[in-house]
């Protein structure tokens, strides 16, 4: 699925229709260069999920947690991770393959690691179609068939 948007607004507002539906342990990844929007989107996700606190780039802690919505919320931004063990140290399973809802700033980077159940969603500036318009690819690997059920 791929949906354009013109304006911050407009990319926030699919972040919280993604949000309003999410379900349990469901993992987003995002990517995507630097001031594109994933921030953006993010804060809208959250939104969805009833979150009302401000959510800023974790940059310093990998992973910033979130109870008071609907279901918890964990958001990372890997952007300067140095190797994947770094993830493990923080526990980084028992969230993504838990009950709460991740989303993954930067998921390219960590790609070996990203649960083969995931939702994709890369964002992309083209400058042709102006400064605020942004492509966004959704693609959902959630209910894939792991072949154990
Ligand atoms: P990232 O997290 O990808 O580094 P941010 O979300 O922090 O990026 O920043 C995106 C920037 O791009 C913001 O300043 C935002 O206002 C701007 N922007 C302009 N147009 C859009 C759009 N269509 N969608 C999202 N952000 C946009
Ligand atoms: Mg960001």
């Amino acid at each position: 699925m791929v949906i354009e948007t013109r304006s911050p607004e407009e990319t926030f507002t699919l972040g919280e229709t993604l949000g309003i539906s999410a379900k349990k342990g469901t993992v987003y990844t995002l990517t995507g260069d630097l001031g594109v929007g994933k921030t953006v989107f993010t804060q809208g996700l959250a939104k969805g999920l009833g979150i009302t606190e401000p959510i800023s780039s974790p940059t310093f802690t990998i992973v910033q947690v979130y109870e008071e919505g609907r279901l918890p919320f964990y958001h990372f931004d890997v952007y300067r991770i140095g190797d994947v063990e770094e993830m493990n140290e923080i526990g980084y399973e028992d969230y993504v393959y838990g009950e709460g809802v991740s989303l993954i700033e930067w998921a390219n980077l960590i790609e070996e690691i990203i649960p083969e159940r995931h939702v994709a969603i890369r964002i992309e500036k083209d400058l042709e179609q102006g400064f605020d318009y942004r492509k966004i690819t959704i693609e959902d690997h959630s209910k894939i068939d792991m072949g154990e059920e």
